[in-house]
């Protein structure tokens, strides 16, 4: 009887033990003045730690509040108010727009900053009042840190669970009228490549798939970049897909690539960008340059459905890299003007380098656009499915 009782204690000892190993190594205790313990935040291991927003918003702060649709996430935390979104590095504190060395990650519907980013631009931006400490695993906070509910209006809290819907593609061919975009050794124009496999896909989609289809221009006119994401956004497209050919100082680069938006990393992308932007000089007075801050509130804009344009941009590669013997030059991001308003998914293509003399010697051939628009065309067809299975 006695032994069964001195076993029944040692086990239950050793089962609360390895409680406390499993939940230490995954969570921070939070403490508040004079040390007082106010609760335990969830934890992540990758290159760095990451600390789940959602508890800090309840231990710390007023609690956190999400955005299903769009995946942001508002949390009040020290008086300021902070605004993060799921799969982006930038977090904005009281209207101000910070960026993390990494993006707000997730798991099981809960949000994740990388700790040390998130903390050290708090106090950038004026908090003093905490402290953290990895060996102890802990974050002490000096002041009184929780304050009052502010009044919280939530819209477009309802989750839409549905997939996303896919009834209209507006493609846009690049360039137009007044600006022939790139011109190759021969003489072959950028606008007419463009708008030659932007009719050749509007013709597959028409075919063979449910979806409406319309593009930003079917003939050799002048548009200026915003009219033509205004003319997607208008026609509640729901995907935007912009079609150019590129072009180098260097006659040697080849290749197809898709583009995204995106903060500028690569310079090779932002001189594609800049080179996709120039058209703006063209449109006279009402031309804006595309400034940083402007870059991050469009990325930012479209947090909600990145995830989709990267899924697409995927699929182009990969359906072109199938059918074309050109180098496959990945998927890129960079500040592209005509993807920023776009309400809806949106990749750029460059079909390929017509300052290159042998692949402006393949784009002139019809039956190498058509090859191209067929891979876009399947890139579409696989798009939908994975649609489908969401
Ligand atoms: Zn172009």
């Amino acid at each position: 009887m006695k032994l069964s009782n001195l076993l029944r204690t040692i086990l239950s000892i050793i089962f609360f033990l390895s409680i406390a190993v499993a939940s230490n190594q995954q969570a921070i205790t939070i403490l508040g003045k004079s040390n007082v313990v106010l609760g335990k935040a969830d934890i992540l291991k990758q290159n760095q730690y990451y600390v789940s927003v959602n508890d800090l918003g309840k231990i710390i702060g007023s609690g956190s509040f999400v955005n299903e649709k769009t995946e942001k996430i508002v949390i009040y935390l020290d008086s300021f108010k902070i605004k993060l979104s799921y799969n982006i590095p930038f977090i904005i504190v009281d209207e101000k727009t910070y960026q993390m060395e990494s993006s707000v990650i997730k798991k099981n519907a809960e949000y994740y900053v990388p700790i040390d980013n998130f903390f050290n631009i708090l106090s950038t931006h004026g908090s003093n009042s905490f402290s953290i400490d990895y060996g102890a695993m802990s974050i002490a906070f000096n002041s009184n840190i929780k304050k009052e509910i502010p009044p919280i209006v939530v819209t477009d809290l309802t989750a839409e669970k549905n997939k996303w819907k896919f009834n209209t593609i507006i493609i846009d061919p690049g360039h137009g009228g007044k600006d022939p975009g790139a011109i190759g050794y021969r003489g072959t124009r950028e606008k007419d490549i463009a708008l030659d496999v932007a009719k050749r896909l509007e013709r597959k989609i028409s075919k063979n798939m449910n979806i409406k289809t319309i593009l930003t221009r079917d003939e050799d006119i002048f548009l200026k970049l915003g009219e033509r994401t205004r003319f997607a956004n208008e026609n509640n497209g729901d995907l935007f897909i912009s079609i150019h050919a590129n072009a180098a100082e260097d006659r040697r680069a080849s290749g197809f690539e898709t583009f995204l938006i995106g903060p500028n990393r690569n310079q090779a992308a932002v001189r594609v960008a800049a080179r996709e932007n120039a058209v703006l000089e063209l449109e006279g007075g009402s031309a804006q340059k595309l400034t940083d801050e402007a870059l991050i509130t469009a990325t930012i804009a479209q947090a909600g459905f990145a995830n989709f344009s990267e899924q697409f941009a995927a699929l182009v590669q990969e359906e072109m890299g199938k059918r074309i013997q050109s180098k496959n030059r990945g998927v890129k991001q960079a500040g592209f003007y005509v993807l920023m308003g776009a309400s809806m998914p949106n990749v750029l293509v460059e079909l390929g380098f017509i300052s290159n003399p042998t692949e402006e010697k393949k784009l002139r051939s019809p039956k190498y656009r058509d090859t191209l628009a067929t891979s876009i065309y399947r890139a579409i067809e696989k798009y939908q499915k994975t649609l489908d299975n969401n």
